[in-house]
């Protein structure tokens, strides 16, 4: 499998060139020359796949040949390993609903499933290629804390992550800055997420910049975690249908920088029997109106009960986009420079019916993700995160949704308090975390202030 740029500016890429480029080198995503198209047999057998049988199967048409069968095995083995759910991303039942369980990793958050690989596959090149990688990351959360424990103490990596100052749980804060092994850079940034990630984009796009330091992403840019969160999908409709085909499942997901949903359409497009994937977003509503009307044009970013989806800018929009104009970079070119001149790009009505074919999308107050909570809650003695109140509550009309469930409540433990009185009990990567050492810089929101960090920090080093 080769691997282009949504703006058609890099040449065919590997896919071990793919993930360690991470953006395009023209500003574009990276996408897979062509989607696979699986059988109804080959759905049917994965069916019976337990989580690591499965994700093999699922990112070989992807890999091809550029990692042989047994060290990607081994790959996925040991990316799992740290879960504390044997079927790592179980499907579970509660208030007459399915939650797809995705926050049994090591920073109780979905993000884990990819970034646990990412992390691993990382090394694995760098190991077996040579060199270095510095990894930047912009986080509104959940991001951050999972890339780093994914590359924590990988030698041959260092990693800086940008968060926006108090605008993160304090349990997420303290999942970052806690972790002091020596390759680990936390910078706080005064500003909002939007902030942080303009100047994580603007480094890459800094080419001297980012060749010299060989800087690579790990944000939900990187092709290689879509890849990763498709394997879920899979799981969960293994489950639910004993493999037959006839039976459709919708998924309802809690969605910010659009990684996550994007990977089930991919999925579906894939062969996957999806009826319904539903968008749930917060006040931050760029996406819902989007499907609504066919315009995406950002507005301003609000702080809300679910902070990973406090985002405008959803970063993997452009690959939905890539595919809506028919795999055509001048006409994402076109879209794109629309945006950066009118602040706003619109969809024409075939594409617009097209994209309400795809997505069914819901933007969800902080009142009504608060009384899901507590619904839930009273019916069943379970307890959501406020993001999968967000996507339970998106989902109120569809039947037989899965609703994902992005993190484990604990993480946030304002909202829960809010709804319900009481903090859900911790799992066992939370416990203690509050109390701990905690190593963090503090930068304005400007690009070179960022720019002159890195170097101090990696000194002569780098070169
Ligand atoms: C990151 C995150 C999301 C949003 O996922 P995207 O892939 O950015 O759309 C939702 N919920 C939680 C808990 C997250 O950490």
């Amino acid at each position: 499998m080769r691997y282009l740029s949504t703006r058609g500016g890099v040449e065919p890429l590997s896919f071990a060139e793919a993930v360690m480029m991470g953006l395009g080198t023209d500003g574009g995503l990276l996408v897979p020359e062509v989607i696979p198209s699986l059988p109804a047999e080959t759905l049917r057998d994965w069916a019976q796949l337990d989580f690591q049988a499965l994700a093999v199967e699922v990112l070989t048409p992807f890999v091809g040949d550029a990692i042989p069968r047994a060290d990607l095995t081994d790959l996925v083995e040991r990316s799992y390993a740290g879960f504390t759910h044997p079927e790592v991303t179980p499907v579970t039942e509660h208030a007459e609903r399915r939650w797809l369980e995705l926050f049994h990793g090591p920073t109780a958050a979905f993000k884990d499933v990819a970034l646990q690989l990412l992390g691993n596959l990382f090394e694995y090149l760098i190991v077996r290629e040579g060199g270095a990688l510095r990894i930047l990351g912009a986080t509104s959360g959940d991001t951050g804390s999972a890339a780093i424990y994914g590359v924590r103490g990988k030698a041959g990596i260092d990693i800086f992550i940008l968060h926006p100052k108090g605008r993160v749980s304090p349990v997420q804060e303290r999942q970052m800055t806690t972790v002091l092994d020596a390759n680990v850079h936390n910078i706080a940034i005064e500003g909002t997420f939007d902030d942080a990630q303009r100047i994580v984009k603007a480094l890459f796009s800094d080419l001297p910049f980012k060749q010299e330091y060989r800087l690579g992403a790990v944000n939900s840019i990187n092709l290689a975690r879509i890849l990763a969160q498709t394997i879920y999908y899979f799981y969960a409709w293994g489950r639910l249908s004993g493999g037959d085909p006839e039976r459709r499942l919708s998924f309802a997901v809690p969605t910010g920088n659009f990684g996550d949903v994007f990977a089930g359409w991919l999925a579906k497009r894939m062969g996957l029997p999806v009826d319904r994937l539903i968008i749930a977003t917060n006040r931050n509503d760029i996406l819902t109106r989007f499907v609504a009307t066919g315009v995406y044009q950002a507005g301003e970013v609000y702080q809300t009960l679910s902070p990973a989806m406090d985002i405008q800018l959803a970063s993997n929009f452009e690959r939905y986009l890539y595919y809506l104009l028919d795999e055509d970079p001048a006409a994402v070119r076109t879209l794109l420079l629309e945006m950066a001149e009118t602040g706003a790009l619109k969809v024409d009505g075939e594409r617009h019916r097209r994209v309400r074919e795809d997505f069914d999308a819901r933007a969800v107050s902080d009142g009504e993700t608060l009384a899901e909570i507590r619904r839930v809650e009273q019916r069943s003695g379970y307890i959501l995160c406020p993001h999968t109140a967000v996507g339970a509550c998106a989902a109120a009309e569809v039947q037989d949704a899965v609703v994902l469930a992005t993190a484990h409540p604990a993480k946030f433990t304002e909202a829960v308090v809010e709804a319900i009185g009481r903090e859900p009990p911790p799992p066992p990567s939370l416990q203690g975390v509050l109390e701990r050492e905690t190593r963090c810089a503090e930068l304005p929101a400007d690009a070179d202030a960022v720019a002159s960090f890195i170097r101090h920090t990696l000194g002569a080093s780098a070169v």
